[in-house]
């Protein structure tokens, strides 16, 4: 079983072999993929990550390289659509050949989820190997802000890593925690991806995990309402995993941020009641809950 904090279905899509993935994603509706989620050590020590499982993975709790290369082999027939994730996937001492597995195993596409932390030397080997998308956090302007949630210098790495996937013709995705310490540079961080790498930020909530101080890290849900209501509406960022009443754009997001996202257990709350946007809405992060407010309805108020 999963973590309480964790959506169960959700969990049987990243423990599922190839074709148990694409038929969750087929009853959902979404497009033919599958996801190659590698489990390893992360360099990065983001507060709301970094634990026992993601700082020191021991050998024997790494993904086997045999694993890897049996996942890419039992390619659905016609998926070429290939997803990449896990902890830090770039850092698993296999990445390098089974990036190269890719194209002959039958995969066209890589979508890679990264910390963008080796991008900048990598980028344009790995487009050469398939990757056309890069999917990046980025937690604030400067060096202070993003390397204070990320725990480790990363900051101008990542920025000189997405200027190098751009070059390289990858399509830069990046996107953010709206978090207490760095809801005052969102507008900033929303100008700056969408004027340095032309496209859109994507935002997602903290979820409590147990494992930091949840209330201090989290924003009131109205707090962030505001914030991104003060964005002008066609540059909004998009959501990721969030619920129609925090105030995105309705663009989706990447599939595989989507999809990580989703991993978070989801609730309503007794704001919900009368909501407007109840039947397209999925929930929100549990611990937000109790925060949310009906929209259009006959919701309670705050
Ligand atoms: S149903 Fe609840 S969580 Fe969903 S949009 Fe409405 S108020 Fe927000």
């Amino acid at each position: 079983m999963p973590p309480a904090h964790e959506d169960v279905a959700l969990h049987t899509f990243l423990r599922g072999d190839p074709a148990t993935q694409l038929a969750w994603l087929t009853e959902r509706g979404l497009p033919p993929a599958t996801l190659l989620a590698l489990h390893n050590a992360c360099a990065q020590r983001c507060f709301f990550c970094a634990g026992p499982g993601t700082v020191s993975v021991p050998d024997r709790e790494r993904t086997p390289r045999a694993a890897g290369l049996a996942q890419l082999a039992a390619r659905p027939e016609g998926v070429t659509r290939l997803m990449i994730g896990g902890n830090e996937p770039t850092l698993h001492p296999d990445f390098p050949e089974l990036l190269r597995a890719v194209r002959p195993a039958g995969f066209a596409t890589v979508e890679l989820m990264t910390n963008g932390a080796d991008l900048a030397a990598n980028a344009a080997e790995w487009a050469a190997l398939g990757v056309v998308e890069v999917i990046v956090p980025l937690y604030g302007v400067a060096p202070a802000s993003h390397d204070g949630v990320a725990g480790v210098p990363s900051f101008d790495h990542v920025v000189a890593g997405l200027d190098a996937a751009a070059a390289a013709g990858i399509r830069v995705s990046v996107h953010t925690l709206l978090l207490r310490r760095t809801l005052n540079e969102l507008a900033a961080l929303n100008d700056l991806v969408r004027a340095r790498w032309r496209t859109r930020l994507g935002v997602a909530l903290l979820r409590d995990k147990g494992s930091f101080a949840f209330a201090a890290e989290a924003p009131p849900f109205a707090a962030a309402v505001a914030a991104l209501t003060a964005i002008r509406e066609a540059a909004r960022p998009l959501g990721i995993g969030t619920p129609p009443c925090l105030p995105t754009h309705p663009e989706p997001p990447p599939l595989v941020a989507d999809l990580y996202f989703r991993s978070q257990a989801l609730a309503f709350g007794p704001g919900c009641d009368g909501c407007t946007a109840r039947e397209r809405c999925a929930g929100v992060v549990v611990a937000y809950a109790g925060e949310v407010v009906a929209l259009g309805g006959a919701g309670r108020t705050r």
